[in-house]
């Protein structure tokens, strides 16, 4: 079985050689750890995003109107068959909090239509903020 060449570790500025990896004994640790501070950079940024939406459905505002609303539409206006639980946004609040208490921007939906298309939905209003801009 051939040998593998020996290569400098990919640490910049490091050139110890290395045969089969990509970082020498000194900078495998280094570089792992900077992997996981990249991950947990864009899980922090998320969740970030994340709070922000769950603060503004917890506000009085928020849930007055969206109460109000399934009032006027207690039937769900996806499949006109079950009640309505949940006041959802047409454009999502993620992309589009300006129109979070904008009447219609809002539908209700049962709990069942909320999670199929839920999904979906904002699979495309993120691809459409995307190509927007
Ligand atoms: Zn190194
Ligand atoms: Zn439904």
């Amino acid at each position: 079985m051939p040998v593998r060449p020996l290569k400098p570790c990919a640490w910049p500025g490091c050139s110890t050689l290395v045969r089969g990896d990509y970082y020498c004994a000194r900078h495998a640790p280094l570089a792992a750890e900077k992997r996981q501070t990249a991950k947990r950079t864009v899980h922090k940024r998320y969740n970030e995003r994340r709070d922000e939406s769950d603060a503004f459905y917890k506000t009085e505002r928020w849930k007055k109107l969206s109460a109000y609303y399934r009032k006027k539409h207690p039937v769900c206006e996806h499949c006109d068959n079950a009640a309505s639980d949940i006041t959802d946004h047409i454009k999502p609040y993620k992309t589009h909090p300006e129109l979070g208490l904008d009447w219609d921007n809002l539908r209700a939906l049962c709990r069942e239509c909320h999670n199929s298309i839920g999904e979906r939905i904002g699979l495309v209003g993120e691809s459409a903020a995307r190509a927007a801009g």
